[in-house]
């Protein structure tokens, strides 16, 4: 269990394998990180509870509980940024269409680098309103949708909805410019990073969860409409 104080942001580290957690997790501190270490499942989310990190990275296959499972359980309690680990990129597909919550994905082997950059890439998203009193933007509305841009916060004929944070991050993405298509390929630019590689279909997967959490349905869409051949957009009266 390794454990330093920063302020820069804390990480979970959940991983069976201890000498590639050890590396991670020391990669991690030197870049300013709190970080935690869990060798199970079970632990992990126990460490999750305990620690309330602001990213979890996950390893796919852990004893006890796999990663899913872990993933499934966090996010009964936590919108942390979920980074997961794979063996194979094929099961990446795999994953992302189980629908687990999991934010983003890396295939081992890969470069602790790699992982600290997209860690900073999440923890420099601001979790919190950073404008107040005048400078406070107005809630866009979008007939029974309200998004509170600065507050992070949404609603649907006034009850709230519960986003993870890619979830909002889409939303705000789309609604703070609700007249322009925005490209999945944009998307990833925008919520994940420029030098995020992957499959563009994980901004559907999310676009989906985002959709049913705001009772939108596609096929008569309320709120978010697809642009054929093009992405997504705000539907604007
Ligand atoms: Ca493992």
């Amino acid at each position: 269990m390794g454990r330093m104080t920063a302020s820069a942001g804390r990480v979970l580290v959940v991983e069976d394998e201890k000498d590639l957690a050890a590396m991670v997790g020391s990669y991690l501190q030197r870049a300013g990180y709190a970080v935690d270490l869990a060798f199970t499942g079970p632990d992990g989310v126990e460490a999750a509870r305990s620690a309330e990190p602001d990213v979890v990275v996950l390893d796919l296959g852990l004893p006890g509980l796999d990663g899913i499972e872990v993933c499934r359980q966090l996010r009964t309690f936590t919108d942390c940024y979920v980074l997961m680990l794979t063996a194979r990129t094929d099961e990446i597909d795999k994953i992302v269409g189980l629908s687990v919550g999991a934010d983003d994905y890396i295939t081992k082997p890969f470069s602790p680098r790699e992982l600290v950059a997209r860690v900073q890439v999440v923890l420099r998203r601001p979790r919190r309103p950073v404008v107040s009193g005048d400078d406070a933007q107005p809630p866009r509305v979008f007939g029974d949708l309200k998004v509170d841009l600065d507050g992070r916060q949404v609603r649907v004929a006034g009850h709230p909805v519960e986003l993870t944070r890619t979830e909002f991050d889409i939303l705000a993405l789309l609604a703070s410019s609700p007249k322009v298509a925005f490209s999945r390929r944009r998307i990833l630019d925008e919520v994940w990073d420029p030098g995020w590689v992957g499959d563009e279909h994980v901004v559907d997967v999310h676009m989906a969860h985002l959709r049913r959490k705001l009772g939108d349905d596609p096929a008569e869409a309320a709120y978010i409409t697809t642009v054929r051949g093009v992405g997504y957009r705000m539907v604007t009266s």
